[in-house]
């Protein structure tokens, strides 16, 4: 079964701006995928359907088989990883992971024991007493997982992580969420208009162009047919 499917979804914004047309696409479980394609292609549009923070115009989204078009964020369990901006700077690295379990009615054992877990999945587990600004940039973004991962949410959602940092951090950030997608086996959707990011990441790489899918394909045959 498919870990997430789209069927002929839609947007058309109030002001009638058809932003996304007729994409369909089975997601994989596990699988990492990448949206790619130019400003304003409606990469992050279709991704804020994904998650719930923007109504389907037509069309049905399926998250593990379940349709979810009239489904809220937070009941959708997928979970978007924001960046280092969104860490707390007065929270250490236990309780910055910790925080979306304190918001639910998790007993403080059970925080324990998740964050523990992920803080050794994530190979944080001597600085879970740190604060984010004594982490390096690859550090904070595991611990950005890390509360991904707690949350035991059924996907992972980027929208353009890197686009801010340097060339030298960015290589960095690559390599390292490559490694953890891999390792945590937990179904990704990235979205980037960055050919490298989009060529080095992914299992499959969908472009988007003026809010239609053109092409799918691994890297390897975007590679040798482009
Ligand atoms: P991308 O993420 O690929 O840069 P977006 O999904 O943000 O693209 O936007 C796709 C298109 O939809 C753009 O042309 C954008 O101007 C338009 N758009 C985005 N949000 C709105 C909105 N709220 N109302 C009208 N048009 C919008
Ligand atoms: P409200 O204030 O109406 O409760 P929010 O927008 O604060 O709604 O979100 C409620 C829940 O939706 C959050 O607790 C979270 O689980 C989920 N959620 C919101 N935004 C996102 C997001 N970007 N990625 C994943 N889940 C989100």
């Amino acid at each position: 079964m498919a870990a997430i499917t789209l069927k002929d979804i839609n947007k058309q914004y109030g002001d009638g701006f058809h932003a996304v047309k007729d994409v369909s696409l089975d997601i994989a479980d596990g699988e990492f995928v990448i949206l790619v394609g130019p400003s304003g292609c409606g990469k992050s549009t279709l991704l804020r359907m994904i998650v719930g923070l923007e109504d389907i115009t037509s069309g049905e989204m399926l998250i593990g088989g379940q349709r979810v078009n009239e489904k809220a964020p937070r009941d959708r369990n997928l979970s978007m990883v924001f960046q280092n901006y969104a860490l707390y700077p007065h929270l250490t690295v236990f309780e910055n992971i910790a925080f979306p379990l304190r918001l639910s009615k998790t007993s403080a054992k059970e925080v324990d024991e998740r964050v523990r877990h992920a803080a050794e999945l994530l190979e944080l587990t001597e600085h879970l007493d740190r604060k984010p600004a004594n982490l390096s940039g690859g550090q904070r973004q595991r611990v950005a997982m890390g509360r991904a991962i707690v949350r035991e949410a059924q996907a992972f959602l980027f929208d353009e992580p890197l686009s801010n940092l340097d060339a030298k951090l960015r290589g960095q950030m690559r390599t390292e969420i490559s490694r953890l997608q891999k390792r945590l086996g937990i179904t990704t959707v990235y979205v980037t208009h960055d050919q490298v990011e989009a060529m080095t990441l992914g299992d499959r790489v969908v472009v988007l162009r003026r809010g239609v899918v053109q092409q799918v394909a691994t890297p390897r045959e975007l590679y040798e047919n482009p």
